[in-house]
This record gives C-alpha cells, structure tokens and sequence, in this order.
C-alpha cells in the first residue's frame, strides 16, 4: 500500500473553510468583468498616516535594527506602549513585566493558549466571533466552548447560562468588545461583571481590544478591560495597531495585563518566534504618539461610511444592529433566504457586492450577514444602490 502525505488530526478537526465557494464566485465574477464592490474582509482600505511610515523609513537604514529584535520587543516600544495605556485609559502597566510586543496581536491570541491550556481544557469563546480564539484553542489541545452572543442581550455573553461542569474545566474566555463581527460594544458594568467571574471560578479573562479606538461618540470611547477594579488579577488584554492606524500589513501589537499570563505567553514566543522588525517598532513608538488631530479624521471617516451604510441597508427594509464602534454593519439576513451563504452567494452573482455570511464567524453567527466599510463613501452608496436588485 503507498503510502499518503497526511494533515495531523488537529487540522483535519478544523471546521470547513467557509468562504472557499465564495472565493471561487468571486473568481467567477471577477473573470466576466464584473466591478466587485469587496467589503468581505476587515482589512482598511485608508493608508497609513504619513508620519509612521516616515518613521520606518528614517528607521530601517539603522542597522542595529537588521539582527535579531528581541522576543519581548524593545523596551521604547513596551514603555511607548504603557505611556498609551496610561493616557488613554489611565491604567498603569509596568513595561518591564506587564507589557509584551507581537506580531500582530493575532499571533498573539494563536500563541497564548498553548501557554495555559492543558489537552482537554476547554477555553470559552464568544461567539460570532474572531475565528482565532476557537482554533487556537484546538492547536493547544483544548476544547472551545462557544457562548453564544445574541442580539435580545446586545451582543454580549450570558456568563451565568455557562453550565458548571464546563466552567469546572474552563482556563479562560476570550472577549472582545468593540467587537468583531457584531460591533457591539460593551460599558463598564459587563466588564466588571467578567472580572468577578474571572476570579471566581479561576478563568483567564483574555480581552482583545483590537478596535478599541474606532469609535464614533467621542463622549463615550471604549474603555480598557484593565480598567475595572479585579481585572488584572486574572485579566490579558490584546492590543493591535492594526485598525487603529491602518496597520494590518505592517504586523504589530501587544498584550498588556498579569505578569504571569504575559511571562507565559513569552515563553511561547522564545521558543516560536524571535519577535517583531525594530523598524516596524520604532514606527509603532511613532504610531502610538500620535494624537487627535490625526485619530479624529480617521474616526470621522468611519462614522461618515457607517451611517451611509445604516441608512442606506434602512432604506432597502434591512433591520442593522446600529452601534457606535467598529468598522462593521452586522445585520440579519431577509427572509426568504435558506442561510447566510446563500443570501452572500445572491447578492455577490446578482449585484457583485462581496459580504461575508456570519457563520464564517462560528455557528452562532447563522442568520447574519456582516458588511466591512472598507469602501469609500461613494462605494458603499453605490453598493446599497446595486443591493435594490435583490430581492427578499
Ligand atoms: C483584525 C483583528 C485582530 C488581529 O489584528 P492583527 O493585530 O492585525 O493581528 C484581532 N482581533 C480581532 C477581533 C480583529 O478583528
């Protein structure tokens, strides 16, 4: 008998690649000459601010920035970091023990579980959610266990309906407000209520903030989880410099939060990555200083596209979770539709506007369909105009 190349079971065990038919439609759209309107992926279509990328050119000709960075990242960018923290949030960090640099901070939700999770472990996972938390979970052997965030509770999880014997063999939950894929978001009295069931049953609160700063109430900006009284006893927080600044290519963020989860997730990462291009860090110091006069317009940008994008989905009788955060519109598919795919695969063929079914995010996010504002102003009204075609 030949013998076959093999994928290990904890590739097999992952769930189906969900977009893969809408990757292949939109290869079909494309080749007949079809103008795609693409608001599939979270990935900003606005260019990073003049001055970073000013900082990584002055940089990237020191040479001591060509060795190897250090796996934690340099001091400045850990101390530019807890300066952030403490101006933003006014939360204290100790650069030295409470603050570690990533590549991306999704490296870093893919590298803590194997630091605090046994085989066998379950991890809780908000869900719709950020499709890292569940199969970084699987990667280090554990089991996630998907809490379901549904629209009567405003998105967020309903910790008290989480059976015992799963909290008896949970090592932490991942959270994430703004969130992804819903954009709600969450006040302080939730996250106070996560800390105290944190402590309580001994769970890792693993937060990821990644849009933290994509907001629209400039009265009202997100918070920080290490805000509130508990948090950092049992609390991480990941950050990304990715949404703030349109960054998503450069690769780079940092967690914050416990010594110890921060020196596990360390370990990790001497043994996996040798850490994130200096240039690349002197550029986030950069980033990171950067105040209002440059957050602002980009924060007005996104409020502009978010309410063209409400009103317009409104006017056509769709019925959008309206929130003040984050660059996506998660909104229910009409009905008359078997799944959320099917309506993505209609609306993409019929109209070649690209959105993304909700079950790409997990099950619970069937029955949902999720628009990036990716797009300017002009493309998303134009993508609206174009989704009159479909009908319910
Ligand atoms: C984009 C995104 C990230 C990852 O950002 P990177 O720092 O670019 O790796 C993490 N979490 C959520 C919810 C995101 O949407």
């Amino acid at each position: 008998m030949a013998a076959s190349i093999q994928l290990a079971d904890r590739i097999r065990s992952l769930p189906p690649y969900l977009f893969a038919e809408i990757d292949q439609l939109k290869k079909q759209e494309r080749a007949k000459g079809v103008d795609l309107i693409e608001m599939g992926i979270g990935d900003p279509d606005i260019p990073t601010p003049k001055q970073i990328v000013d900082a990584v050119a002055k940089a990237v000709h020191h040479t001591p920035y060509h060795r190897y960075p250090s796996y934690e990242g340099m001091f400045s960018f850990r101390k530019a970091a807890a300066d952030w923290y403490q101006r933003r949030f006014g939360v204290k960090l100790d650069p030295e023990t409470e603050v570690v640099a990533l590549i991306g901070s999704k490296e870093g939700i893919a590298h803590f579980p194997i630091a605090f999770t046994n085989p066998g472990d379950v991890n809780l996972c908000t869900n719709p959610g950020y499709p890292v938390y569940a199969t970084a979970t699987t990667f280090s052997g554990g089991v996630p266990y998907l809490v379901p965030l549904k629209r009567e509770n405003g998105f967020l999880p309903d910790l008290d309906a989480i059976p015992a014997d799963v909290l008896k063999k949970s090592r932490m939950l991942f959270f994430n407000y703004p969130n992804n894929p819903t954009a709600a978001t969450a006040g302080r009295d939730f996250f106070e209520r996560v800390a105290k069931f944190a402590s309580k049953h001994g769970i890792i609160a693993a937060h990821d903030n990644a849009y933290s700063e994509i907001y629209f109430d400039e009265k009202a900006p997100p918070m920080s989880y290490l805000q509130v009284e508990g948090a950092r006893e049992w609390g991480i927080e990941f950050h990304s410099l990715s949404k703030t600044y349109n960054m998503t290519g450069w690769r780079l963020g940092f967690a914050v939060g416990h010594k110890d989860l921060i020196a596990g997730l360390g370990k990790v990462k001497t043994n996996i990555d040798s850490g994130a291009f200096e240039a690349i860090q002197e550029a986030g110091i950069t980033a990171l200083s950067l105040g209002n006069d440059v957050l602002q317009p980009l924060r007005q940008t996104w409020a502009a596209r978010h309410k063209v994008c409400i009103d317009g989905l409104k006017s056509l009788g769709y019925d959008p979770f309206v929130s003040s955060a984050a660059f996506y519109i998660w909104t229910p598919v009409p009905k008359g539709f078997a799944s959320a795919k099917e309506f993505c695969k209609t609306v993409l063929t019929t109209t070649g506007v690209v959105i993304t079914p909700g079950n790409g995010f997990g099950e619970h996010g069937e029955g949902y369909f999720r628009i990036a504002l990716t797009q300017t102003e002009a493309r998303i009204k134009e993508a609206i105009e174009r989704m009159r075609k479909v009908k319910a």
